[in-house]
């Protein structure tokens, strides 16, 4: 059997090991394909804005960790998909599969939000390595000469956690550097209250949370719709604008570019619509893994919110999706979990660790954490995390975020 992966990242890397670990190579060749040569831990970015991680330090070549594992590992971007011929198109050439697993992430729909950058506009994110690096250069401008500054996430966004992330560990270096009196902080979120996080809440996160931002004076604003990013102003839908100096916003989320090409492999935002063992709900040697994957949201908002797909949730797809592919050699049960997240979100001083099981409510399992311990935890995870993947190994799923 040939099994193609699009993308090396959580949901690519963690279904190519662990199929490996299930099927050996006579039993099934395995080849990924990846527009980038380096796997990067994404829940870092922020600290590489913030200054305190090089990407170096949190990315490793993929080619020789695959290769340890008898995996082939092609350097090439995707550039068409044909289910029918099962053929996958890349700038590196043509590949033919058997089963096809789909991990390719994200396109950031910045052209949502006029102004939303950094490389489309004035405003800056970090939901990629460039952006974290822009992002950082920029801040580092902005501490020579501070201002206002504004934060969020804008209509449509899921991936809320790293807004929350980057204007706490901010206002901590700010303070630290004292010079705190001189930035005005807003923050402004399309959630209905904070805490929301796209999955209607966990715990007391929300009561924490409006404590925590009263306590460090962060003016924050709910059920808002960013609609314009300037130079040195935020505008809001409503008609409210606030003067900034340096803004980021975390933007919403579409499927990559050859997915939303592809004729019905995808919804309109490109994202793969999956049955709940991931795979494909039309096309049966097609799985999609991670956040490629189709989920609706939890509720209806005033604003939209969308639901997150954690790096921890991609890997149990992933480990998922690779149990049931290998089950069609082996002849095992096919299995389906409902996905559980744990996330540690880093508040500068400390951070707090928020686990929900399962994520979507209601839920067995919501509980939120708080403590200095945490920011060590996830310090030492990032470090046992590349570790364990750069030589070819996944961690254990229980191992937290
Ligand atoms: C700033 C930030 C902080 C985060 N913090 C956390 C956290 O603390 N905890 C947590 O659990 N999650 C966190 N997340 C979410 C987590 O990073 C994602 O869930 C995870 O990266 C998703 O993995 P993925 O494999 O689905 O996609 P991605 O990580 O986006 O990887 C996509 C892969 O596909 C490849 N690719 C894309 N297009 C093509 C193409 N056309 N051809 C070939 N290859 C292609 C890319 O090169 C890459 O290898 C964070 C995300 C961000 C942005």
């Amino acid at each position: 059997m040939k099994v193609l992966i699009m993308g090396a990242s959580f949901g690519g890397m963690t279904a190519a090991y662990e199929l490996r670990k299930r099927l050996s190579p006579g039993q099934c060749e395995i080849r990924v394909i990846s527009k980038d040569p380096r796997f990067t831990f994404i829940p870092s970015l922020p600290w590489v804005a913030l200054g305190s991680r090089s990407l170096d330090q949190i990315s490793f070549d993929l080619a020789g960790s695959f290769t340890r594992k008898e995996i082939e590992f092609v350097h090439g971007g995707v550039t068409r998909i044909d289910p029918e011929s099962r053929r996958v198109y890349t700038d590196a050439g043509e590949y033919a599969y058997d089963v096809l697993v789909i991990a390719t992430g994200h396109r950031s729909a910045n052209e949502a939000v006029p102004g939303l950058g950094p490389f489309d506009g004035p405003g800056h994110s970090l939901m990629s390595p460039p952006e974290a690096e822009e992002a950082r250069d920029a801040l580092q401008t902005f501490l020579g000469d501070p201002g206002p500054l504004v934060v969020g996430c804008a209509p449509g966004a899921s991936c809320i956690g790293p807004a929350y992330e980057f204007v706490f560990q901010v206002d901590h270096l700010l303070r630290s550097r004292r010079m705190r009196h001189k930035v005005p902080i807003v923050f402004v979120t399309p959630e209905p209250f904070l805490g929301h996080f796209g999955v209607g809440g966990v715990g007391k996160a929300r009561q924490f949370l409006e404590g925590e931002f009263e306590q460090r004076d962060i003016r924050y604003f709910t059920s808002a719709a960013v609609s314009r990013i300037a130079e040195s102003a935020v505008d809001l839908a409503d008609g409210t604008n606030f003067e900034s100096a340096f803004s980021l916003f975390i933007p919403p989320l579409a499927g990559v570019k050859p997915l939303a090409e592809a004729p019905n492999l995808a919804n309109p935002k490109g994202f793969v619509p999956v049955e709940e063992n991931y795979r494909h709900q039309t096309f049966s040697d097609i799985y999609a893994v991670g956040v490629a994957v189709a989920l609706p949201p939890v509720e209806q908002t005033p604003v939209p919110v969308n639901f997150p797909k954690t790096g921890h949730m991609t890997e149990q797809m992933a480990r998922m999706a690779a149990h049931n592919i290998a089950a069609r050699v082996l002849g095992n049960e096919k299995i389906a979990r409902p996905l559980h997240a744990e996330c540690i979100l880093d508040m500068g001083d400390r951070a707090v660790m928020i686990k929900a099981d399962p994520f979507r409510p209601p839920r067995n399992i919501a509980r939120f954490s708080e403590g200095r311990h945490w920011l060590w935890a996830k310090k030492a995870f990032e470090r046992y995390y590349l570790w364990r993947s750069r030589r070819g190994k996944t961690v254990a799923g229980e191992w937290g975020w």
